[in-house]
Order: structure tokens, then C-alpha cells, then sequence
């Protein structure tokens, strides 16, 4: 059988976010329009393809993952992005998120501590057009301070507690989500930089993310 043209990848696309995203309660319209735009199918190994669009996270090698469509939509939201923002990721992974972080915010900073996944992942984001996208190699648990103050960041695997590099570099106003918790479950938590300088935690769920590992997350040896 041949492959599934474009136009069925983008009827796939429109069914996971219906049936995933807008009805487990996601409401931006931005976050939807920006899920129903980036080809996630292209993020993952070629012999995944078909499985690119189902609720579940997927292997991109090197023992990492991409995570699952719902964790994206839920986290994206939390940052409550308008356009004009600054943003951070930690974790690059596969760059699906950083692309739909491009598509919702003005500059986004991506750090990954593989290079064998931040090159390919750059070299596909540049290949969509993302001229707005830039991708680190180094450890994101201390940030990207050249670039600091960010109006938003987003850490996309799980630390054991909040990185305070990453919270010195938040603007005024700023939102960092990050999951935090132990090896196998966390929570999905929220640092608001109010107005004021003075910080708000709220708490979003559970989740499961591979580990943080760097100065300010797990330490190499505790990898597994
Ligand atoms: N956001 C990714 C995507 O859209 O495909 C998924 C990220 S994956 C769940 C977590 C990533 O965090 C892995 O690629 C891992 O190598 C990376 N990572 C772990 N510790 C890191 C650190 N200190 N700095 C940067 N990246 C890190």
C-alpha cells in the first residue's frame, strides 16, 4: 500500500485533536490551531508514522521520547502564550513541541543535552520554515542565561525538584511548567513571577517524563 498522502495525515491530525485535545478539555484556540498545523507525524522514526497521531507517547531514540499529543496540548496551554513571548524549552527531543511553540510565540530557545537528537531535530524544524526556532546542546536545567529574562518556559522531562537557575530566569510576569516529582511519577506544576517579583505554585495533574538529568536535575549516575 502506498503512504498515506498529506491530506489523510491532516485528517489524523484533525481527529486526535478532537477526539484527544478539545475534548479532555483543552480550550485555547491558538494551542488547537497550532496541534492541527504541525505534521507530527515527520517527529518520529519513518516506521512510526502510522502511529504519530494516537494517544500515546512514542520512542525517537537514544532512550527518549516524544510525548504523548494531550501532555503537549495541556503544557502549551499552561504557558499561556499570545504571540509576543520570549520562550525556553528544556529538553528538545524530537523538536515537536519547539515547533509548536514557534507557532504560538515569538522566539523560542530550545536546549537539548544529546546532540544526536538536537541535529536532526534542528535540521527538520529549519526544513519547515521555523526561522524562529533556536537549538541548544547543553544542559537547559541552568537555563539559557544569554538570552534571559523568558516570558514563558517549559521543561519536558521530569526533575526532582524545581531548577532554581531556571526560575532566576523568568520575566516578571513570566510562567515555568515543568513536571516535578520522582523517577516515575510527577507533577505537573506551575511557578508564576508575579508583577511584584513575588512567586505562585499551582499544581496541574500527574504525569510521567523521562528524567531531567544535569547540574540541577538527577545526577548522571542515577540514570538507569
Ligand atoms: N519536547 C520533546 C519533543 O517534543 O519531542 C520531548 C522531550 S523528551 C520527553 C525529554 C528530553 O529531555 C530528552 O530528549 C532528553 O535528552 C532531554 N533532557 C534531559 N535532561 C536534559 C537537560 N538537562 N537539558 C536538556 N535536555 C535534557
Amino acid at each position: 500500500m502506498s503512504d498515506p498522502s498529506e491530506k489523510e495525515r491532516e485528517q489524523e491530525r484533525h481527529l486526535m485533536v478532537e477526539s484527544q485535545i478539545r475534548r479532555r478539555g483543552i480550550r485555547d484556540p491558538r494551542v488547537l490551531q497550532a496541534l492541527e498545523r504541525v505534521p507530527r507525524h515527520l517527529f518520529v522514526p519513518r516506521h512510526l508514522w502510522d502511529q504519530a497521531y494516537n494517544d500515546y507517547p512514542l520512542p525517537i531514540g537514544d532512550g527518549q521520547t516524544i510525548s504523548q499529543p494531550y501532555m503537549v496540548a495541556l503544557m502549551t496551554e499552561a504557558l499561556e502564550l499570545t504571540g509576543p513571548e520570549k520562550v525556553l524549552e528544556v529538553g528538545t527531543g524530537s523538536g515537536y513541541q519547539a515547533a509548536i511553540l514557534a507557532e504560538l510565540a515569538r522566539e523560542v530557545y530550545t536546549i537539548e543535552r544529546l546532540a544526536s537528537l538536537a541535529r536532526p531535530a534542528e535540521e527538520l524544524l529549519h526544513r519547515l520554515g521555523y526561522r524562529n526556532v533556536h537549538v541548544l546542546v547543553g544542559d537547559g536545567t541552568l537555563g539559557w542565561p544569554p538570552q534571559a529574562p523568558y516570558d514563558a518556559i517549559i521543561v519536558t522531562a521530569g526533575a526532582p525538584k524545581v531548577p532554581p537557575a531556571l526560575v532566576e530566569q523568568l520575566a516578571l510576569g513570566g510562567r515555568l511548567v515543568i513536571p516535578v516529582g520522582d523517577r516515575w511519577n510527577q507533577t505537573l506544576t506551575r511557578i508564576r513571577r508575579l508583577p511584584t517579583g513575588e512567586l505562585k505554585t499551582e499544581y496541574l495533574g500527574g504525569c510521567r517524563f523521562v528524567k531531567l538529568i544535569g547540574a540541577q536535575g538527577w545526577q548522571m549516575e542515577e540514570e538507569d
